[in-house]
């Protein structure tokens, strides 16, 4: 039996039939990182001295006769914007890379509490700002389905290590699709959660009125059971919410009503991930559920309006990189000549930060400074509300949207690095969940040539029960998920 093919449950299942230990578990993905991670390219560090210690440690419970949780000794890995203490978290960028965490993101520390085995960090877009994984300092990481494509980003690495079988699940952060994106393109189940459902204490941030955690896993089922250890409340994120106590409630088909946004299916969509995503619905269709053409109709601004408020949250959030609080320091650089505090602050940022995080940078700074604050920062505010507004309507009307993930299936390599604006377009049916908050689930629903289509199911606030149970159902209508584990 190949052990990493497994998903959670199956891990735990074996776990505690004790058909195999947490430590053969873990030293099996421990030697497939080993053997595939240098095509790939999914993992930053490797920290084998965690897990190791974790896996031992859910032995000797299981050795004991004791009960254990589901998400005990079984491996993971987590993006390296997100701390675990006392190892390197870079969020893969230079002016990043000696830093060590000095205490653990609430999110690795519920994960940890659960006794899960942590295998590493994962590869990204440097400070999440990308949708390739190409803007990463230390080299792209390359998408296991096609090694000439892109893994999407900017939690390229948490797809691709999922997809490859590197871990059981990872965990990832989603900005503007950083978590749908890379799942589509990599043909795992990626999961947004809420704005708020997840604590953010411990995540670098980019986009603060944006940014949220979330997972990635090879199911629906397993995406349940990672949700459920990591939302909830903090204290420490007071933009963290507790989560409203669901009640219980099976979903059948025939209960469902499913939204169509026609300006999601439209113009610059590939004509195969359309089919793809339509047979998807059509599947749920015949089981009883409804359709409904809807509209959304100020989603042509959508990527204008997130491209100026991430912007400028970037540029605030990232002036704390300033070569003096942390990281690389031009000061402390023999190669370069620094004469006074100012020569410190740029020359640390020129040279720590790459193209893109200052591109972002000096277009927030802008969109920020006096005289041009109420034509883009105020305006983009004032869409954002509108966008809101056209979820709320269509909620009115319909349970779920249906969405692609992305309009084309993984990129090649180089193709779009050079050209900012048609990498932005890859963001085009993702941003607008995070402008509006909601939760949205990517689940694989076939191939264009062996590559991965994902279809999004979009929610209202706080409704993942009723996308993962509408993802569920549709999970089993889809046959043929991602043909690297099955
Ligand atoms: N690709 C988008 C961007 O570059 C989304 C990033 C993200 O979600 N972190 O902004």
């Amino acid at each position: 039996m190949d052990l990493t093919k497994l998903t959670i449950k199956q891990s735990h299942d074996g776990l505690v039939a004790k058909e195999f230990s947490a430590k053969e578990l873990t030293e099996a993905f421990l030697a497939r990182i080993k053997k595939e991670d240098t095509k790939i390219h999914a993992y930053l560090e490797i920290t084998a001295d965690l897990a190791q210690k974790a896996a031992a440690e859910a032995d000797d419970k299981i050795k004991a006769g004791e009960n254990i949780g589901l998400l005990e000794g079984v491996p993971c890995a987590i993006k390296d914007n997100l701390l675990v203490e006392g190892k390197k978290c870079t969020a893969a960028s230079k002016i990043l890379a000696d830093y060590i965490a000095p205490y653990d993101a609430a999110v690795v520390k519920k994960l940890k509490s659960a006794g899960a085995v942590i295998l590493g960090k994962l590869n990204m877009d440097e400070f999440a700002m990308g949708s390739s994984t190409e803007n990463s300092a230390f080299g792209p990481t390359r998408n296991p389905h096609d090694l000439e494509r892109v893994p999407g980003g900017s939690s390229g690495g948490s797809a691709a290590a999922v997809a490859a079988n590197e871990c059981v699940y990872a965990l990832g952060s989603d900005t503007g699709g950083s978590i749908r994106q890379p799942a589509s393109f990599c043909g795992v189940v990626g999961l947004k959660p809420t704005y708020g459902a997840v604590s953010r204490y411990g995540l670098m941030a980019m986009a603060s009125s944006l940014d949220q955690i979330g997972t990635l896993t090879k199911n629906v089922a397993d995406c349940r059971a990672v949700f459920e250890v990591i939302k909830g409340k903090d204290p420490r994120d007071s933009t963290s919410a507790s989560f409203p106590q669901a009640t219980k409630f099976k979903l059948e088909a025939k209960n469902l009503k499913i939204g169509l946004p026609k300006e999601y299916f439209a113009k610059g969509l590939d004509k195969e991930v359309e089919k793809l995503v339509r047979q998807a619905i059509d599947k749920l269709v015949k089981q009883g559920a409804r359709v409904e053409e809807i509209s959304l109709p100020h989603s042509e601004y959508a990527l204008a309006c997130y491209y100026i408020i991430m912007a400028s949250e970037v540029s605030a959030n990232l002036a704390r990189y300033d070569g003096i609080k942390y990281g690389y320091s031009a000061g402390a650089d023999q190669k370069q000549e620094t004469n006074n505090l100012l020569d410190v602050y740029l020359k640390s940022r020129q040279h720590g930060f790459g193209d893109e995080v200052r591109r972002r940078v000096m277009l927030g700074t802008y969109s920020l400074s006096f005289g041009y604050y109420d034509a883009y920062y105020l305006r983009a505010q004032k869409v954002r509300t509108k966008i809101l507004s056209d979820f709320s309507q269509a909620f009115d009307k319909v349970d779920l949207i249906m969405t692609p993930v992305a309009p084309t299936p993984a990129f090649k390599l180089g193709e779009k690095i050079d050209d900012p604006v048609t990498m932005y377009l890859s963001d085009i049916y993702t941003v607008p969940v995070n402008l509006a908050g909601v939760p949205a689930l990517s689940l694989p629903c076939g191939q264009v040539e062996k590559l991965p289509v994902g279809l999004q199911i979009i929610g209202k606030h706080f409704s993942e029960e009723l996308i993962f149970q509408a993802a569920e159902l549709a999970e089993a209508l889809i046959k043929g998920g991602n043909p690297l584990y099955n």
